[in-house]
């Protein structure tokens, strides 16, 4: 098996950077169909510009490694330990070359591993077949969206959709509330896979399992076949729009199964994916590891560029800001605005806002801007090189975000999905302002980013400390402003009319 260290960590790089035709393919219709000029559309802009630049540089397409998932067939006989032992090694390597972010965490202690292996991670999954060769296949979910995944135990009372009995329309408004639910937090738009019946533990299970079919796959069964389309017309005629901001552009897929369950229970388990969906695989040679051919790729087609025209077309009409910020400037915008930040920001997740709940921040915030972001950072010499730097889900921030507000006199958070009413009163009182930039588009914020200067709180590993990023050109769009308004708010209630629309009359 001498290749096959090599080619599985072509398969994780892959994976990791250069998104599958069907994906591209998915992407390029919803964002040709999204109305123009819109905040939807102009986050599609940047998304697609950010699928281009990590295929060309082989840069993460998004931050957020996710929880690598292998699924294995081998021949009766093939040694599967040799294969794990070389997995984990691969693995360990594409972190160590910036294909992948530290992202794996001993949930007792909050330790980072480093490296990507840890208790139970990466997840393997093996079983033999009849085949000659091994195939691996392989999906990167990261958090945001993982965060989403949702299950239903039917009957149940569902908000806006009334009850889900234990029928095929009961699955349907599941289905509907599942990507309600989501929002723009799992960064939409994006795909479900979905079991009906099993287990709790193994529905969820089969329904990642899903994930792997082509978003082009027609349902073998007529029936799910036929929920599948239904459920990509009515999701996407909800409005929640790419990334959340309202909009045509929800669900790039929908692919359903059923499996047995007991008598006693119904659950239908979802499996929430976001836009950046790195799924890949490829077949391996039994006796060398060598690639003999790659899955969910058509050699004779090129990889589809996805950029039309200029990623972000500028309008003139957004607003400048240099940081730090003052009350003056933060007031003056408004929900809709779009923002391009100069200036140095300061990175801050979970581990941050825990910190500052009981510490005094490193550095002065009074005026700054906190950036949302557990960046992929390579140490180069005595500095740092940005690898990947798009947002993190906002709302985990929303127990500690208001004090952090109020106690240091922050003036701009930027994250993705918005929060909640707690942070936009703290907005409001202090002059502050939540700003959505685009999830996923790592490669994109990576280079706004023109210098490293600082990095506090470097205990908490990689992706939790807190970074001093020097930016330029940084583009958000304000969802949350100093007046009480919120985008995400507004899209909910929209979204919440459109889905009890939904109901049969
Ligand atoms: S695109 Fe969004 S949900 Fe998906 S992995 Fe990246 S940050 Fe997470």
């Amino acid at each position: 098996m001498e290749f096959l260290a090599g080619s599985l960590l072509e398969l994780i790089t892959a994976t990791s950077t250069n998104l599958p035709p069907d994906v591209r393919a998915a992407m390029s219709l919803i964002s040709a169909a999204e109305t123009p000029g819109t905040q939807s559309s102009q986050a599609l802009n940047i998304i697609l510009s950010n699928i281009d630049m990590a295929s060309d540089d082989e840069g993460p397409i998004c931050q957020d490694t996710g929880m690598p998932t292998f699924v294995v067939h081998t021949p009766v006989g093939t040694n599967q330990l040799v294969i794990k032992k070389a997995i984990r090694e691969a693995i360990s390597d594409a972190t160590r070359l910036g294909k992948l972010r530290p992202n794996s965490v001993d949930s007792l202690t909050g330790k980072n591993s480093g490296n990507n292996l840890g208790v139970e991670t990466p997840v393997m999954h093996f079983d033999q077949w009849e085949e000659n060769e091994i195939e691996v296949k392989l999906i990167l979910k990261g958090g945001g969206c993982e965060n989403k995944n949702i299950q239903y135990s039917l009957p149940c009372n569902l908000d806006h959709l009334g009850r889900a009995d234990r029928n095929l329309e009961g699955v349907r408004k599941c289905i509907l509330h599942a990507v309600w639910q989501a929002q723009g937090q799992g960064c939409a738009p994006g795909a479900l896979g979905v079991c009906i019946g099993s287990d709790r533990a193994h529905g969820y299970e089969l329904a990642k399992g899903q994930l792997f079919r082509t978003l082009d796959d027609v349902n073998l069964d007529p029936a799910l076949a036929k929920l599948e389309a239904e459920i990509m017309d009515e999701a996407n005629r909800l409005g929640v729009g790419a990334m959340g901001f309202g909009g045509k552009a929800s669900l790039i897929g929908c692919k359903i199964m059923a499996a047995n369950r007991l008598p006693a229970s119904f659950f239908v388990s979802v499996a929430y994916d976001c836009w950046a969906f790195r799924r890949l695989g490829v077949r391996l040679d039994a006796a060398s590891g060598a690639i003999t051919k790659w899955l969910y790729r058509d050699p004779d087609r090129p990889v589809e560029r996805m950029t039309r025209g200029k990623g972000f077309p500028l309008t003139g009409r957004e607003v400048v800001l240099t940081a730090p910020l003052s009350e003056a400037a933060v007031r003056a915008l408004k929900v809709g605005d779009v923002v391009l930040i100069n200036g140095d920001m300061f990175t801050g997740r979970d581990n941050v806002h825990a910190y500052l709940m009981k510490n005094p921040p490193p550095v002065d915030l009074h005026g700054a801007v906190l950036y949302h972001c557990g960046p992929v950072m390579l140490k180069e010499g005595e500095g740092w090189q940005v690898k990947a730097a798009g947002p993190t889900t906002s709302s985990r921030e929303e127990p500690y975000q208001a004090d952090v507000i109020r106690n240091y006199g922050v003036r701009a958070v930027i994250g993705k999905g918005g929060m909640g009413a707690k942070t936009l009163a703290a907005l409001k009182e202090c002059g502050a302002v939540y700003l959505n930039a685009i999830g996923g588009a790592a490669q994109y914020y990576a280079r706004t980013v023109e210098a490293v200067p600082a990095v506090y709180l470097m205990e908490f590993g990689i992706p939790e400390a807190m970074w001093r990023l020097k930016v330029c050109g940084f583009a958000a769009i304000v969802t949350m402003d100093a007046h009480g308004n919120s985008l995400h708010a507004d899209v909910e209630t929209a979204t919440a009319k459109e889905l009890a629309a939904l109901l049969p009359a």
